[in-house]
């Protein structure tokens, strides 16, 4: 589904939900910075550029199967590194299926990465371009593994939905005006949110890349099954600068706005990104 929800925005305040230290997640430790996550040692890390033309069209590849209960939507929380908006993943209501994946993956969390300036952000790029942001929608294989932070560290234990970011036409789903309420945030840190259907966070085309990768944040497990969107989904630039009035500092210290959250590019290292379409001819 790709329409809109104007009824229930995402609403992302500056300073809202710094990071709780009771937060059950797996969490980044912070301050990232860019030469952290940047080595790893391992030989199939993310994120990495797609070159269309080394892309192989895999006819076996089907059409990702995507259901979304917006009722499993819980809050949204800035972790310090991005906000991050989570789901009830007690159940099977919301995730992911076919495509390439071998089981049905149930949805945990969404968050985006962005620049300091449209130039930069995307963590993907396709053919050398970068975006201003990108958006990950991250599940796990309960089918295979009895926990979330379980699945994170196993073999094909995540799966990520990723689409970059263009400046382009207002997007009414990603509300994101409302940057002027800061007070949204409730004593455990976080915002509760919803009903939210991020499905129509997704573009109309369903054709995708995938490709065997990793997490982008520590910690960097080579766990994740890629499946990225072919289309870039637009927003507004407004909307994207909304980000930039995040912080990556907790309230009440000295303010560090939240930008540049992305790893850079990492080496294919022989690894194949297939495609679930065929290459234009004149690429
Ligand atoms: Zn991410």
């Amino acid at each position: 589904g790709t329409g809109l929800d104007p009824q229930h925005p995402i609403k992302i305040s500056p300073g809202l939900c710094p990071p709780s230290p009771s937060s059950g997640s797996v969490r980044v430790s912070l301050p990232v910075s860019l030469g952290q996550v940047s080595k790893s040692g391992g030989t199939r890390q993310s994120p990495i550029n797609i070159q269309r033309r080394d892309s192989v069209y895999d006819p076996h590849l089907q059409p990702l199967r995507v259901s979304y209960d917006p009722a499993s939507c819980r809050c949204i929380w800035n972790t310090g590194y991005f906000f991050q908006v989570e789901f009830d993943d007690a159940a099977e209501q919301s995730g992911i299926s076919g495509g390439p994946l071998e089981n049905h993956y149930r949805l945990r969390q969404f968050h985006f990465h962005w620049g300091a300036v449209d130039e930069r952000g995307s963590e993907h790029t396709v053919d050398g371009h970068t975006y201003p942001a990108e958006l990950h929608l991250v599940h796990w294989n309960a089918a295979k593994y009895p926990a979330y932070e379980e699945a994170v560290l196993g073999e094909k234990g995540l799966a990520v939905l990723a689409m970059c970011l263009q400046a382009g036409a207002r997007h009414e789903a990603l509300q994101s005006t409302d940057t002027r309420a800061p007070g949204s945030c409730s004593q455990d840190r976080r915002a509760a949110m919803g009903p939210f259907n991020p499905s129509c966070l997704l573009p109309a085309c369903q054709d995708y890349w995938t490709y065997s990768g990793s997490l982008t944040t520590p910690p960097l497990a080579e766990s994740v099954t890629w499946i990225i969107q072919k289309q870039p989904v637009e927003v507004a630039a407004s909307q994207v600068s909304a980000f930039r009035e995040l912080l990556f500092s907790p309230l009440g210290e000295e303010e560090e706005f939240m930008v540049d959250n992305c790893r850079p590019r990492q080496p294919l290292m022989g690894r194949r990104v297939r495609s679930s379409f065929r290459p234009l001819k004149w690429g």
